[in-house]
């Protein structure tokens, strides 16, 4: 069920271990009947964005903009979001990366390289424009390269949430021993052991 006032922003768990991983883990839990979209306005999406880092701290955003644009910018978000837990998916599993989210991923690559300049300080960084509401999905596309690419090579492990009856979540297993099974002990790990104490009793 969708809650009917929505959980605050300010306490959506953000344990994917990266950007992109936190930005596809903003549905509660993907295979409800009812999903609890985390982001569902443009408003929370623009809060989560600070959260989370899709917007730096001194990085400002003209939420006048939202005026006449809430709709197109989520539907942008809503495609992005999909087509990045998508390819993220496709990397856990070891199959070639799906050309219907690979199109939507290369879009805002392209968009994102766009919007990049060398700075005085020799790095490659993004132009913040307080004009433009999409700097978060430009920052979360470059990231999702850095994320598959970071995998390949083996520095963590690309994993789904064992919880996969109410949960769906994906993770970046960092741990020493690769061995992490969930997306957080204190709510998936708990609940699965709970749940398999029941089960015995
Ligand atoms: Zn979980």
């Amino acid at each position: 069920m969708v809650a009917s006032s929505p959980r605050p922003v300010s306490v959506i768990r953000l344990d994917g271990g990266r950007l992109s991983i936190d930005f596809a883990n903003t549905i509660h839990d993907r295979f409800a009947a009812d999903v609890e979209d985390y982001i569902a306005t443009p408003e929370r999406y623009v809060e989560w964005a600070r959260r989370s880092g899709a917007i730096a701290t001194d990085e400002m955003i003209d939420m006048s903009r939202l005026e006449g644009e809430g709709e197109r910018l989520m539907a942008d978000v809503r495609s992005l979001r999909d087509a990045t837990y998508l390819l993220l998916s496709a990397c856990i599993d070891g199959v070639a990366l799906p050309q219907g989210p690979l199109l939507v991923e290369n879009h805002w690559l392209l968009r994102a390289w766009q919007s990049q300049s060398l700075s005085e300080n020799g790095l490659l960084t993004l132009r913040a424009d307080p004009e433009d509401l999409r700097i978060p999905l430009k920052r979360i596309a470059l990231d999702v390269v850095d994320t598959l690419v970071d995998a390949r090579a083996g520095k963590f492990k690309l994993k789904r949430c064992a919880n996969q009856s109410s949960c769906g979540w994906i993770f970046a297993d960092t741990s020493k021993n690769g061995r992490r099974r969930w997306c957080a002990m204190q709510t998936c790990g708990t609940a699965s052991k709970t749940a398999t104490r029941r089960n015995r009793g």
